[in-house]
């Protein structure tokens, strides 16, 4: 009973240990599966799923390019950019569009040429340091030569003779107080001279003649307000007065010449 018992009871423990140990083999197995399993949800255990992983790079792509779209953002910083060049041409009109010019203009009056013009005077613009102005009042001559509908004339020669300080006309070849220029792209130009001095029977006056590109020639006068003898100036025409105006550079006489074709 005894040698019975005790086989027995080996017999018993031989089978526990058997029926134990494969416990523990499946026990285990299924926690490395189980592990094994939960890698491939998160983006670390990548290899094991290889669909999964695929389907990760491609959202990982897509987002790839999102991104760059984000990064498009600057690219929709460029419309701004393409707004100025868009102001530009609008902006272009306005000087076109001549808001602050009547039309049309009324033609500047033409008046006798006199018997004191010099043919092919010397292109230049300061009279102020011709010897014979000395001590006379320095103003500048200045403006535009415009056509009817307000557009400035480029190259239009402008030719001015007018008395020096003393009331006198240089008829010699030294063209003191005489002297053409030519318009800029704006239609100006611009005179430093001296305001002239009377002689008998006119007042202060400053002959000119325009001549556009192409075009005929205006020859007429210009006068200064406020001035006393105006009045007794059979030729005086109020149509032609400057605009006299006091500038930190000195008097300023304005005056914007309108011509035909
Ligand atoms: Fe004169």
């Amino acid at each position: 009973m005894s040698v019975s018992f005790q086989v027995l009871c080996l017999v018993c423990l031989a089978l526990a240990i058997v029926s134990c140990a494969p416990a523990q083999v499946t026990t285990e197995a299924p926690a490395p599966t189980t592990v094994a399993a939960a890698p491939p949800a998160t983006p670390l255990s990548a290899a094991p799923a290889a669909t999964a992983g695929a389907t990760a790079i491609a959202t990982i792509a897509a987002s790839a390019t999102f991104a760059p779209t984000a990064t498009a953002a600057p690219t929709r910083t460029a419309p701004p950019t393409i707004a100025p060049p868009t102001l530009v041409p609008t902006a272009t009109p306005a000087p076109t569009a001549a808001v602050t010019c009547k039309t049309p203009l009324s033609l500047t009056p033409s008046q006798t040429e006199g018997p004191m013009y010099l043919a092919n005077p010397p292109q230049r613009s300061n009279f102020r340091t011709d010897a014979a102005n000395a001590g006379a009042e320095p103003i500048l001559l200045a403006g535009r030569v415009l056509t009817p509908d307000c557009k400035p004339i480029a190259n239009a020669r402008v030719d001015v003779w007018h008395t020096d300080a003393k009331g006198n006309y240089d008829m010699s070849k030294t063209y003191a107080s005489r002297g053409y220029m030519l318009t800029d792209s704006e239609g100006r130009y611009e005179f430093a001279t001296i305001l002239p001095a009377i002689y008998t029977g006119r007042t202060a006056h400053i002959h000119v003649k325009i001549t556009p590109p192409g075009g005929k020639t205006l020859t007429t006068q210009l006068y200064f307000p406020n001035e006393a003898t105006n009045k007794g100036d059979a030729i005086f025409d109020p149509k032609l007065l400057v605009r006299l105006d006091e500038t930190p550079q000195g008097k300023r006489a304005s005056f914007d010449f309108v011509v035909g074709p």
